[in-house]
């Protein structure tokens, strides 16, 4: 029998069975109380993982679609003070240039943020300032409270990616002043792609540009889902709701804490069998950067390449992800995010320690039992 592969990617991430044994169910009218309770379990299950209390709103589309929902309906002719030191900020800077004024402060992927840039780009007047929290496609973590602290003395809007840190990592966006911050179903929600959920804070909303998009409204999301029973203001997918929900519950039943703990240990054992491995990790860091929760991004062997390495991993029935644009072939990528635990992590590391050794890699150390240690 061909089992299925199985997916240590940073998203799609494996999805729990519960989850999607909801989608099979019958339609229903998206105009009716069970719709409207739906919506309302996924916003209470999320609210904790957000760390707020501002009214979520979910769009039927991917991460990228809360992302330029935010900046469409907030940045709009405004300058926009966009980090970038990866992949996801290059984005968010990408789509500030369809609707506002940009202004790149940006470092190399995987090193610490120009924040120096970012206090006096609030000098000279920016309104709305846009951050990854977790780039995931260098496996550092920036620092949102810091972030959030100087958009609050400048009287600046935050946006805040938190496709890959909500749900898996410490997120406090009302303690850190985030007026809008993004998640993705299909990363530490554990739930199937297509969905994006993203806060509105009241100050936010005082401020929507008056010019928005039409699909991607959130001012007409709000309003939608401030009805009761709750609405969205076009046919959603509702399909993806019903397994939504049932993530959120498990999330819910859990204890958010308690899931930011079992990321931290499977990110923890990782950095470990990295380190065993004697193979450096990804990012630079510093006293406010640190490494993400949910992803690692480790530095690849100098004996091997890309498609070797992740080839033989994925002959063994792991999929792992490499590296992005330029670093394409210098790094590899293990996601350790939604629900999965120490068999999924040990079975991953198992499998790129024996691929080494195959391919000739000289590692110093047993990385999987270097990892064992920290699961039990
Ligand atoms: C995955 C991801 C996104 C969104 O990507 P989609 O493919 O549109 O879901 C945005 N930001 C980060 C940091 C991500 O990891």
């Amino acid at each position: 029998m061909e089992k299925e592969p199985l997916l240590m990617l940073p998203g799609p991430v494996p999805v729990p069975e519960r989850v999607r044994l909801a989608m099979a169910r019958q339609a229903i009218n998206h105009r009716s109380a069970e719709f409207g309770a739906v919506y309302a379990d996924c916003v209470r299950c999320l609210k904790p993982a957000f760390g707020t209390e501002n009214d979520l709103v979910i769009i039927s589309g991917s991460g990228t679609a809360g992302m330029e929902a935010a900046v469409a309906n907030f940045g709009r002719t405004r300058k926009i003070a966009c980090l970038v030191n990866g992949k996801f900020g290059e984005r968010l800077y990408d789509i500030s240039k369809r609707y506002g004024e940009p202004m790149l402060l940006k470092s190399e992927w995987g090193t610490p943020l120009p924040l120096d840039d970012l206090a006096a780009s609030l000098e000279a007047g920016a309104e709305v300032v846009t951050l990854v929290h977790n780039e995931t496609s260098t496996g550092i973590r920036n620092p949102a409270h810091e972030v959030g602290k100087l958009c609050r003395k400048h009287d600046a809007l935050f946006i805040m990616d938190g496709v890959t840190s909500i749900g898996g990592d410490v997120v406090e966006a009302d303690r850190w002043g985030v007026d809008v911050a993004i998640v993705g179903s299909q990363k530490c929600l554990a739930a199937p792609a297509g969905l994006a959920v993203v806060s509105l804070s009241d100050r936010a909303m005082e401020r929507i540009a008056d010019q928005r998009p039409y699909y991607l409204d959130l001012a007409a999301y709000r309003k939608n889902a401030a009805k009761d029973p709750m609405e969205t203001p076009y046919t959603p997918a509702v399909p993806l709701f019903f397994a939504l929900r049932e993530a959120g519950l498990l999330i819910e039943e859990e204890g958010i804490e308690h899931r930011i703990m079992r990321h931290q240990r499977l990110a923890q054992s990782v950095r470990a069998a990295a380190e065993a491995w004697g193979l450096p990790l990804f990012p630079t860091t510093d006293a406010l950067h640190g490494y993400s929760n949910t992803v690692t991004a480790i530095r690849m062997p100098e004996e091997t390449t890309d498609s070797d390495l992740r080839g033989l991993v994925k002959r063994l029935g792991v999929v792992i992800a490499g590296g992005q644009d330029h670093l394409k072939g210098k790094i590899f990528r293990i996601g350790h995010m939604g629900a999965v635990g120490a068999p999924e992590v040990l079975a991953t590391l198992g499998a790129i320690q024996a691929a080494m050794g195959r391919l000739g890699c000289e590692h110093s150390g047993d990385g999987v039992a270097a990892a064992a240690a920290h699961l039990a």
